[in-house]
């Protein structure tokens, strides 16, 4: 079977983790990507050989910073079987009429509304509903730990309820435009959008309050889930480890903090200290009567990227579920964390 030809448009902090994994890739194929600015960046994903595509009117611009180009964002849909769009949030609406325009699928991320794709997407929870579609959402990457953890405590016991608190990353490392250096911001009103972006794919009650705070390494989430069946705490835990993109990690090993997450990804040899696991405390996870409690860590920059892998091959069926997750888990050495 012929690769699937993927552009990225959106070359930003999911979009160059996205088009990375995409060059890991046997089954697809990496077109280019689109650059709107001729900074750093552009030359850097240039100097890797990746294409790059900029709007119209700017190829000048570029080529005077010595980036070369190799056409317009419109080229690079036209050759295109799929776009990811990575731009920032609420761009992606304004896209979809061009990759309407020219019959390409789609991937949009966790900062469009549900409604631009009318399907959103996590692979453990509905792979198999992607088949075939033009268009789908990969959830943000809170929504992404959230359903990661959910999915395998409704399987095993089958969700009444769940309650989280959601302590956020205020900026990304690389992002020095945001950013609040001494403060913590509640998101109102309440409960925040998480909640509601978890049912988009997994339909159990849950309410979700969030607060930035002033760092950019990992978000947090404290966890408490009402179960149907009673659960059992060693069922529980051999469950997660059996799943690779969860990772238990022990304050007995003094990881006691997202600081020390991302110290292990980055002794172990992660590119960028990328971390596509949810992780789990396993010392954390409580367990009383009917209820579940647990913290979790998010790395934002990274969780959603085997999820744009996934859906792509989804969207083509090009593999079925477990064979696809395995793929991808594979070419980003998902599951070598574990200590
Ligand atoms: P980003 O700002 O890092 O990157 C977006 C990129 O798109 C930038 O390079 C920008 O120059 C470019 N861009 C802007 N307008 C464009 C246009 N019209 N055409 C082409 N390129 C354009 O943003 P990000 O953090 O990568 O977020 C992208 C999407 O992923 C958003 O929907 C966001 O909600 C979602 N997301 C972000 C995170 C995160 O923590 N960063 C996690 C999960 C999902």
């Amino acid at each position: 079977m012929a690769k699937v030809k993927v552009g990225v448009n959106g070359y930003g902090t999911i979009g160059k983790r996205v088009a990375d994994a995409i060059l890991l890739q046997d089954d697809m194929e990496l077109v280019g990507v689109s650059k709107t600015k001729p900074d750093f960046i552009a030359k850097i994903a240039s100097s890797k050989g990746i294409n790059i595509y900029v709007p119209e009117g700017s190829e000048e611009t570029f080529e005077n910073k010595g980036v070369k180009v190799s056409g317009t964002i419109e080229d690079l849909i036209t050759k295109v079987d799929v776009i990811v769009d990575a731009t920032p949030g609420g761009v992606g609406a304004q896209n979809k009429p061009l990759y309407e325009k020219h019959g390409v699928k789609a991937i949009f991320q966790g900062g469009e509304k549900h409604e631009v794709a009318g399907f959103s997407f996590n692979a453990y929870v509905n792979y198999n509903d992607a088949k075939r579609r033009k268009f789908v959402r990969v959830v943000s990457c809170n929504t992404t730990g959230l359903l990661r953890t959910l999915h395998v405590i409704n399987e095993l016991y089958g969700i009444k309820e769940a309650f989280a608190v959601i302590i956020r990353r205020a900026a990304d490392p690389a992002d020095d435009k945001a950013g609040i250096i001494n403060t913590l911001e509640p998101a109102i009103p309440v409960p925040s959008h998480h909640g509601p972006d978890v049912r988009t794919v997994l339909d159990v009650p849950i309410e979700t309050m969030a607060v930035k705070t002033p760092t950019t390494l990992m978000h947090l989430h404290a966890l408490q889930v009402k179960t149907e069946k009673k659960p059992n705490k060693e069922e529980l835990l051999e469950t997660f480890s059996s799943y690779k993109r969860i990772l238990l990690v022990s304050k007995n090993l003094g990881i006691k903090s997202t600081a020390k997450i991302v110290e292990i990804a980055r002794d172990l040899g992660r590119k960028r200290y990328d971390i596509y696991e949810v992780v789990l405390w396993e010392d954390s996870i409580s367990v009383k009567d009917y209820s579940i409690y647990l913290y979790q860590a998010v790395h934002q920059e990274a969780i959603v990227v085997p999820e744009n892998i996934d859906a792509i091959r989804a969207m083509f069926e090009l593999a079925e579920k477990e064979e696809s997750i395995k793929k991808t888990d594979e070419s980003l050495s998902i599951g070598t964390l574990e200590l």
